[in-house]
């Protein structure tokens, strides 16, 4: 078995929403970013990556490649999927938390989870997604952005 952790961060800007484990959620301001802004599979990818020892989201898909511009991170995360199950590796479980003044988790939670579980090809039961806030504390605690931590657990294929 193999452990992977993952942490992303995006600075709030202008904008009408914000994507979410894939969900467009209606808010104030989005988010600044080269791609899409995920900052849940961004975690989540890099979580995956280096459970798999394969370096992280910003090694494959470089900020400052055009190719990447606006990227739709489920299409990233595809990518991802990919060179896991090419090392013959599968998602035992994940777990990742939200740390936002805003928006609210809870109205899009099963939506996420059911884009991720889609995403990764496992059962919902193997997905968690949770929030905090920062209590008001720091850059995060006067929402001028929003965080997320992405932990994932890989088993061998013939363990699983
Ligand atoms: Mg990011």
């Amino acid at each position: 078995m193999r452990v992977g952790i993952g942490y992303d961060l995006h600075r709030f800007g202008p904008g009408d929403h914000v994507l979410l484990g894939g969900v467009r959620i209606a808010t104030t301001r989005g988010v600044v970013a080269h791609s899409d802004g995920d900052v849940l599979l961004h975690a989540l990818m890099d979580a995956l990556l280096g459970a798999a020892g394969l370096g992280d989201i910003g090694t494959h898909f470089p900020n400052n490649d055009p190719r990447f511009a606006g990227a739709n991170s489920r299409a990233l995360l595809a990518e991802v999927v990919r060179l896991i199950a090419a090392r013959s590796l599968v998602v035992a479980n994940c777990d990742l938390v939200l740390i936002a003044e805003e928006p609210r988790l809870a109205p899009h939670r099963e939506a996420i989870c059911a884009h991720i579980a889609a995403d990764l090809g496992i059962g919902r039961t193997q997905v968690n997604v949770k929030a905090t806030t920062a209590e008001g504390l720091g850059a995060l605690g006067r929402a001028e952005g929003i965080a997320a931590q992405a932990i994932v657990l890989l088993q061998d294929g013939d363990e699983a």
